[in-house]
């Protein structure tokens, strides 16, 4: 047995998964009468299940194979998947870093899987210490680490990162949603090194199609065949991943509005640091600040009362608002809002 194969549950080891029509004629030529379907008009066929030509293109891309791609109806189905190939609900468990993305611990919730909680430390990085104990601890099945992260917006330590990944013989699934607003290689270039990591990025944040759902995993061919084998069967659809594929095209309205954005991040930072009610203006290496304030509380409150909505990430980080860059004008608007707010 293979060191992933001995992480994955039994159950899904054993897994014949649903065979469905197009798995078995693999041609867009012919008469097809396999399916059940209406046979007119528009939308009427079911979507490629593996998303041929959409992979196709991120590997050319990303200069990747494509047997190292898997596509997920938003990075949210993919932690669900690592969730359910690996841990052995009531048994297994999973290790974040908190303040961290919540969906992590929710869908471990969805799964009874219990999570082990390592707070990151004073400068928002993973405490080390903390975690060595854990690393050869068996219950452990699955480590989430989101870089840059949300809500506190910077990259880990990478050389923390790796140290895990070289000490532990679980998965590592590394959350890079907003690799695109930092400079930071990517562990992409990891995934056949470290067959134990998977790499997720998404199209819904600096792609710009969070209306499309489409997340990506990038791993070693083994545990992407996993992936294929637990997922529905039509997991993107056809208008989903016709647009994903039109917005890989258009790489420099993409590359110009993340440097619009950058660019906002900036201006933004600067301004709120010259506000009074702003006590620290955390670094970001992704497309939202976290902001420290001296009443988290009450300017949200404030800033709902403008039509201006932020999201209060207070009960987490205290007294800090998280604020996504806008465009200009929406930035504009905010720090006017602000300026006019009566203390
Ligand atoms: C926004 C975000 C995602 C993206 O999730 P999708 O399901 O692909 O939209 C993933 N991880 C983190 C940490 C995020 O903040």
């Amino acid at each position: 047995m293979s060191e992933i194969e001995s992480l994955v549950r039994e159950n899904i080891r054993r897994l014949s998964p649903y065979s469905c029509a197009r798995n078995e004629y693999d041609s867009q030529r012919g008469v097809f009468l396999d399916a059940n379907e209406n046979p007119f008009g528009r939308l009427n066929r079911y979507p490629d299940p593996f998303q041929k030509a959409l992979r196709e293109e991120i590997g050319r891309l990303r200069n990747i194979p494509v047997d190292n791609i898997f596509l997920g109806n938003g990075s949210d189905e993919v932690i669900d998947l690592c969730l359910r190939i690996f841990c052995e609900p009531g048994k297994d468990r999973i290790m974040i870093f908190p303040p961290t993305y919540g969906m992590y611990e929710v869908a471990a919730a969805i799964n009874d899987v219990e999570v082990v909680k390592i707070p990151l430390n004073d400068s928002f990085d993973i405490d080390l210490p903390g975690v060595i104990p854990f690393l050869s601890q068996n219950s452990v099945k699955v480590i989430f680490i989101c870089s840059p992260n949300n809500p506190t917006a910077n990259l880990m330590n990478s050389q923390t990162v790796e140290f895990i990944i070289q000490n532990f013989s679980g998965i590592i699934v590394i959350d890079e949603a907003y690799s695109d607003f930092c400079d930071s290689p990517s562990f992409i270039g990891k995934i056949n090194l470290y067959r134990n990591i998977v790499v997720m990025q998404t199209f819904s944040k600096a792609l710009g199609l969070a209306a499309a759902r489409v997340g990506m995993a990038f791993a070693n061919a083994e545990i992407i065949s996993y992936m294929n084998k637990v997922k529905p069967p039509y997991n993107i659809s056809a208008l989903n991943q016709s647009e994903a594929l039109k917005k890989l095209k258009d790489k420099a309205e993409v590359k110009d509005q993340v440097d619009m954005i950058l660019n906002e991040r900036e201006r933004l930072s600067a301004e709120l640091k010259n506000h009074i009610l702003v006590r620290k203006v955390f670094h970001s290496d992704s497309n939202f600040l976290l902001v420290e304030m001296t009443d988290a509380d009450s300017v949200y409150m404030y800033l709902i009362s403008r039509e201006i909505i932020v999201r209060n990430r207070s009960s987490d980080v205290r007294d800090c608002l998280r604020i996504t860059v806008g465009t200009p004008e929406e930035n504009d608007r905010l720090i006017h809002e602000l300026r006019n707010m009566k203390l």
